[in-house]
């Protein structure tokens, strides 16, 4: 959720649902009862979702309200990765009363909407008005943001403002996560906090001692090493996993991006659900690189070609096996790739390659 949606701007609207969009704190008492409650958008609103809800209920806003729908808009829309109509509800929101902290917020949201379509000579000016009305960690932001739109160098940062900031660098800006928030035990950059994993349900066997370990492919193109394009990715295939087949958690315990960073999958105390059946998965640790290294043409143009890993992808491998393998004592002979233990494509012909090198056959 952008920062700017939490508590300051819609309290009610984000967590508590029946209130009404005055809920706002710059309101004046007195005018709080005069408008009709507005209901909040179902919490699972995807974004999209969410932009009709706030278009459709603008006409009936008072001038206050939609001053901040038109900023939750601008908001919605940056998400979304529509950067001329997030400008546009910033600009409309200006029109309306603003708080000196709301028209840096509106200033904020012009300024990364333009970063979003690689304008940063534009974007700067709109930041440095920001910088000057904003802070905490939304005021940190912007200076970081401010920093690069200049051309400066980029300080370290934690991995959750990096991921909040990625799709405004550009490509090009790849900024290794430092170290992990949350807790990815050794072998990990990134952990389940870290992407927003959901629970991990009973419905798992535990994890025998681990004593192989079998690679994968995600067998969905992969055409981003944005960080925050991970952590959603990360999030989509636990959904497919847990609601989609029902099972406890993402069936991989490890996956790897094509930025090469290690991500934290099933917690490894639980038995993945990737070899084939519950015999092939006790003991086995699931390693999916992401991408689509198998031809799949039936699945239409943009799963027809078969990708290969990245270098930074088969580096991370390597590191990340090595270290599993010397951490469980697993020798060479126990590395599978997934179609010698069942029948399938996966991992695809360049990573076998990989698997059957390491395996010395
Ligand atoms: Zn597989």
């Amino acid at each position: 959720m952008p920062r700017s949606l939490r508590p300051t701007l819609f309290p009610g609207i984000l967590l508590l649902g029946l209130l009404p969009v005055s809920c706002a704190s710059q309101r004046p008492v007195g005018t709080i009862a005069l408008e009709a409650p507005v209901p909040s958008p179902p919490a699972h609103a995807s974004v999209k979702e969410r932009i009709r809800y706030w278009e459709g209920h603008l006409p009936r806003l008072s001038r206050d309200d939609q001053s901040e729908a038109r900023q939750c808009l601008g908001e919605l829309y940056l998400e979304s990765g529509n950067a001329n109509q997030a400008r546009i509800n910033f600009y409309a929101a200006r029109k309306g009363p603003q708080s000196r902290l709301e028209a840096a917020q509106s200033s904020y949201g012009i300024g990364r909407s333009y970063l979003l379509e690689q304008r940063a000579s534009l974007a700067k000016s709109h930041l440095v008005t920001a910088s000057k009305g904003l802070s905490g960690p939304e005021g940190e932001e912007c200076n970081f943001l401010l920093l690069y739109a200049s051309g400066k160098a980029l300080p370290k940062t934690d991995s959750t403002m990096m991921a909040r900031l990625q799709p405004y660098l550009g490509s090009d800006v790849r900024t290794p996560v430092a170290s992990s928030n949350g807790t990815a035990p050794g072998f990990a950059d990134v952990s389940r906090r870290d992407w927003g994993a959901a629970p991990l349900l009973a419905n798992h066997d535990p994890m025998a001692k681990p004593f192989r370990l079998t690679i994968h492919h995600t067998a969905e193109p992969a055409t981003t090493q944005r960080l925050a394009d991970s952590y959603r990715e990360m999030r989509d295939l636990q959904r497919m996993h847990q609601q989609g087949e029902g099972w406890a958690d993402l069936g991989y315990h490890y996956l790897i991006d094509q930025a090469g960073r290690v991500i934290e999958g099933r917690p490894m105390h639980a038995q993945g659900a990737h070899a084939g059946n519950s015999e092939l998965n006790r003991g086995n640790i699931g390693i999916c690189l992401i991408g689509n290294f198998f031809p799949q043409p039936e699945r239409g143009d943009d799963y027809a070609l078969a990708q290969k890993p990245s270098g930074e992808q088969m580096a991370a491998l390597d590191r990340l096996t090595s270290a599993l393998q010397s951490h469980y004592g697993i020798s060479d002979s126990q590395i599978w790739g997934h179609q010698d233990l069942k029948q399938t494509a996966c991992p695809g012909p360049f990573l076998n390659e990989w698997v059957h090198a390491k395996r010395g056959d």
